[in-house]
């Protein structure tokens, strides 16, 4: 349930009812309006009778929610959220942000050499992963804290906001000292104690579908992150699991503007782990930028072929450079700039 407080109610007024409502044992958030306060009142119990709230001093209605999830929806909050990634850059916006970078942090040369590149073809964000959640114990399982240190030291030396990946609720606190926006990754997306941690720290959040979850499952997750108190949650869709198998995972482009139908937060795509293929990144950018994605997550790297981790859905720093111009026509004709 939502209560709408009246233009010009009182601040008195607005705490009774904040209080009225922790009584009843729902917890509350207050959504500041330019005109009126209102109030999401969240937890597991039957809304109180309508007109109980009418005779509220202060309030106007109280409005029933009828989403699973609440504070993602547009219900909740009827126009599109932005989200600060950086000073200069928020996400939500007319225009498109894209996050570039390699799928893994290898060494301080490498993330200099292709943030730079990046920066300079209009990225607004720099991705790599240093905790990597590997299919096989085998694999490179990422540089760590060391890694994250390179990551912090390029942001600071090429001036871009760093996205990495976390993949457990010790790290954090670590994770969130180094980097600008945590990354949860598929793998993750149910993970719910993770998301409650993510949720309890301040820094933006790249939520990541889970590769065979629903969308409902999808903002299901993301309100876990929104319930514990960080409202910059951005969501990703990055291919689901089907019978297709000519490529990695099946990138749902219709999932965007469904998105946007059901809530204010922003939606990226990830182009790269959806395909898995160099070649296929940038006709499935032009689509998502198309259907009205709101940025994009891509794997770059100055020679893909020696990538540590996901070289054949990597883009050469050149292929890069071009896609991005390719894209602002792409942006323009759907009303955004890029
Ligand atoms: C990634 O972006 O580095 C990644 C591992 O993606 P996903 O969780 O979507 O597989
Ligand atoms: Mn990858």
């Amino acid at each position: 349930m939502i209560i709408v407080m009246k233009p010009g109610s009182s601040k008195k007024e607005l705490d009774h009812v904040i209080k009225t409502v922790e009584e009843m044992g729902l917890k509350t958030v207050l959504l500041h309006g330019t005109e009126r306060d209102v109030i999401a009142c969240l937890g597991d119990k039957r809304d109180i009778a309508q007109d109980f709230w009418n005779a509220v001093p202060g309030v106007e209605k109280a409005v029933p929610i009828l989403a699973p999830y609440k504070m993602a929806s547009r219900e909740v909050r009827p126009t599109p959220s932005q989200i600060q990634i950086s000073p200069e850059f928020a996400l939500g916006g007319k225009t498109v942000g894209v996050i570039a970078g390699p799928c893994a942090v290898e060494n301080k040369a490498q993330l200099l050499s292709i943030a730079k590149s990046v920066k300079e073809a209009g990225a607004v964000g720099f991705r790599g992963s240093a905790f990597k959640p590997r299919s096989s114990p085998y694999s490179f399982q990422g540089r760590e804290e060391e890694g994250l240190k390179y990551l912090a030291e390029t942001r600071d030396e090429v001036g871009l906001p760093v996205v990495t990946e976390v993949l457990s609720p010790e790290h954090v606190e670590m994770v969130a000292n180094y980097a600008d926006i945590l990354q949860i990754g598929t793998r993750n997306m149910g993970n719910f104690v993770l998301l409650k941690a993510v949720g309890e720290q301040p820094k933006p959040v790249i939520l990541k579908r889970g590769m065979s979850a629903t969308l409902d499952e999808f903002l299901l997750a993301a309100e876990y992150i929104l319930s514990s108190g960080n409202n910059n949650v951005i969501l990703c869709e990055r291919g689901i699991r089907t019978f297709e198998n000519h490529t990695r995972f099946t990138l749902s482009l219709s999932a965007v503007p469904q998105l946007k139908k059901l809530t204010h937060l922003p939606v990226i795509v990830d182009p790269s782990h959806g395909t898995g293929k160099r070649d296929l990144v940038n006709p499935m950018s032009k689509g998502a930028v198309a259907v009205g994605a709101d940025g994009l997550l891509i794997e770059v790297h100055m020679d893909p072929e020696k990538a540590f981790v996901d070289g054949a859905q990597t883009l050469t720093t050149d292929d890069f450079s071009t896609l991005m111009k390719e894209l602002k026509p792409v942006a323009e004709a759907v009303g955004r700039d890029i």
